[in-house]
C-alpha cells in the first residue's frame, strides 16, 4: 500500500519585529530564518517517517527545488513534484513578535498549479490498494477525489484551513475524514463538537471520520463503531503540525490495517492505531517547528513502550 499525496509545499519567511509593520512603515527586522513548511509537505514527511511508502504530488518553483530536499531526506517520493517556471513557490511572510504573536500573509502560488495531466501521471502508477490523501491547500482537489474514485482507490480528505469552498466537493466519494474541533464544526456549521459528530455521521455514513481534539485526545466514528482515545499527557512546547503528524501515523497504520482484514476493523486494532497516531503526535508537540518536531517510527514504538501498560 502506498500512499499518494497531493500536497503542498510551503516556504515559511519567518521574522522577528519589534511590533507588526503598520501602514507606510518600514520596520527592520531582528531576526529571519525560512523554514519548509505546508500541511501537504508535513503529511508526507509524517507518512513515510512512520514507515509508508508516500509518493508527493506537488509543485514549487524551480528556483526552491532544493527545498523539497527534507521531504526527499524523509524517504517521500518526489517524481511527482513538478518544477515550475512562471509561478512562485507557496509561502508564507510570518511576522513573529517577542512575546510570540504572529501576522502572516499567505501566497499559495505553485500550490494552486496542479495540472490534469499531473494528476493522470500520478494516478497512472497507483495499485488498487492505494490511498490518495488531500489537504484544503492545493487546486483541483474535487478533481482529484472524482479521478481517485473513478479508479476504486480510497480517499482520505482533511479539509484544513477550512474554507466555504469545501462544501463544493464531492465529499460523498471521501472514505476517511480527518478534522479537528474547529473545522468539524465548520463543515457542518454546528455549535459544539457533539453535535458536528452527530451531523457529520449523518452526512457522510460512506466515511470514516476521525475527529481529532488536541490535548483531549481523538475519536473514530463509523456506523456503529465509535472508538475513542486519550491524548498522551506530555509537557507541550508547540503544536504546530500535531495533526499532520497524527495524519501521516493513522494513515500509514489504517490502511495496512484494512488491507490486512480486506474489510472493516474491530474495535480493539483500531484503538492501537489511534494511539500510535497520538504517540507521534504527542513526541511532536514537545518539539520546536513542524517538519523536524516529527518522530521516526522508532522513537513512536519507544514512546508507546513506556507510557502503555
Ligand atoms: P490540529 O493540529 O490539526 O489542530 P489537534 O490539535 O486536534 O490537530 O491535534 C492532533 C492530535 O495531536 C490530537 O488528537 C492529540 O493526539 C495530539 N495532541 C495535540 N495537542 C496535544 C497536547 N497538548 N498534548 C498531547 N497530545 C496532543
Amino acid at each position: 500500500m502506498a500512499i499518494i499525496n497531493f500536497g503542498s509545499i510551503n516556504i515559511d519567511h519567518v521574522y522577528l519585529v519589534p511590533h507588526f509593520v503598520k501602514p507606510g512603515e518600514t520596520l527592520s527586522s531582528t531576526d529571519y530564518h525560512s523554514v519548509l513548511g505546508g500541511k501537504g509537505a508535513n503529511q508526507s514527511i509524517a507518512a513515510a517517517l512512520a514507515g509508508s511508502d508516500v509518493k508527493h504530488v506537488g509543485s514549487v518553483h524551480k528556483n526552491d527545488a532544493g527545498f523539497t530536499h527534507s521531504i526527499r531526506a524523509s524517504g517521500v517520493d518526489c517524481t511527482h513534484i513538478k518544477e515550475q517556471t512562471s509561478v512562485a513557490t507557496g509561502h508564507a511572510i510570518i511576522q513573529v513578535t517577542e512575546d510570540g504573536e504572529n501576522a502572516i500573509v499567505l501566497f499559495s502560488g505553485a500550490n494552486h498549479a496542479l495540472d490534469l495531466q499531473q494528476i493522470d501521471d500520478a494516478l497512472e502508477v497507483a495499485s488498487p490498494n492505494d490511498w490518495v490523501l488531500l489537504q484544503n491547500e492545493t487546486n483541483a482537489i474535487g478533481s482529484v477525489i472524482n479521478a481517485a474514485a473513478k479508479k476504486g482507490l480510497k480517499v482520505a480528505f482533511n479539509p484544513a484551513p477550512m474554507t466555504r469552498d469545501v462544501h463544493r466537493l464531492p465529499l460523498e466519494k471521501v472514505d476517511l475524514l480527518i478534522v479537528n474541533e474547529v473545522e468539524a464544526m465548520q463543515l457542518v456549521d454546528a455549535d459544539s463538537i457533539d453535535k458536528a459528530q452527530t451531523e457529520l455521521a449523518s452526512r457522510y455514513p460512506q466515511s470514516r471520520i476521525v475527529l481529532t481534539l488536541g490535548k483531549k485526545g481523538v475519536r473514530f466514528i463509523h456506523g456503529k463503531t465509535f472508538v475513542e482515545v486519550p491524548a498522551f499527557t506530555v509537557d507541550a512546547l508547540d503544536t504546530t503540525a500535531a495533526g499532520d503528524t497524527f495524519i501521516g501515523y493513522f494513515l500509514k497504520h489504517y490502511g495496512e490495517l484494512n488491507l490486512a482484514q480486506a474489510q472493516d476493523t474491530s474495535a480493539e486494532s483500531l484503538k492501537k492505531i489511534l494511539q500510535t497516531a497520538c504517540a507521534a503526535s504527542a513526541i511532536a508537540v514537545t518539539r520546536p517547528g513542524a517538519a523536524p518536531s516529527i518522530p521516526h517510527e522508532m522513537e513512536v514504538e519507544a514512546f508507546l513502550e513506556e507510557h502503555l501498560p
